[in-house]
């Protein structure tokens, strides 16, 4: 983070929900503004050049889908959903437009923290490009060398299983949609095979999670993809 004080904006039209925000934001000290539409929370990101967005989907002037297909023609800041909408197909839309994150109302501000957090982590690992090698679990992972290793044994990837797990390592912490995951680790002319994901999903927690059945590292977002904590 370049800023000592990171500043974040939150596009929510209902106040109660806007100041909840905004209050959980400001005792972890960041600089918050906020905008209660489409067009204001635009303004605000061009003139306050934020670290992270919270955004609602539903605005008086538009839908925060709008917004997003806007700021991501020329800004890649994190996008946080925060929305009542619990259908998947919002989220997937959400995600795929360019969201980071998604987050269902109601929320603990806790929570919220967590994912606020998470983002700005993974920006900061991504802007120190320096960072290829990873460890989680028993796991050791070097991009440069391209060598994984459990217990410091060598375990055996397929080429498809490594550029799987080298896309979820430089993705961490945030949901990735099937749509996501097949452009980056197959391309665009598997981008229908959702079935690759999964299987492939499958393959890596055998190899990678102490409990394949229970994973706690690659985990599944019901109806929507996959998050990677390490
Ligand atoms: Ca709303």
């Amino acid at each position: 983070m370049s800023k000592l004080i990171p500043v974040a904006i939150v596009i929510e039209d209902e106040p109660d929900i806007r100041r909840l925000i905004k209050v959980t934001l400001e005792l972890e000290n960041f600089m918050v503004f906020e905008a209660s539409s489409v067009s204001r929370g635009l303004i605000e990101s061009r003139s306050r050049q934020p670290e992270v967005v919270l955004l609602d989907l539903g605005l008086p002037d538009g839908s925060g889908m709008d917004f997003i297909r806007d700021i991501r023609s020329w800004s890649d800041v994190p996008i946080i959903v925060v929305s009542a909408r619990t259908h998947e197909d919002d989220k997937i839309a959400a995600l795929n437009l360019g969201a980071d994150d998604y987050l269902t109302k109601p929320f603990s501000p806790g929570e919220l923290m967590a994912r606020v957090r998470a983002q700005l982590r993974r920006r900061s690992m991504t802007s120190n490009k320096g960072e290829t090698t990873f460890r989680f679990g028993r796991i050791d992972v070097d991009l440069t060398a391209r060598v994984v290793k459990r217990d410091d044994e060598i375990l055996h990837l397929t080429p498809i299983e490594y550029r799987l797990l080298a896309f979820l390592l430089t993705h961490q912490n945030t949901v990735l949609t099937h749509r996501q995951i097949l452009l980056g680790v197959w391309g665009p002319n598997d981008i229908e095979n959702h079935h690759y994901v999964r299987i492939y999903m499958g393959t890596l927690r055998k190899k990678l999670e102490d409990d394949p059945v229970q994973p706690i590292h690659v985990i599944t977002e019901t109806g929507v993809g996959y998050r990677f904590i390490a």
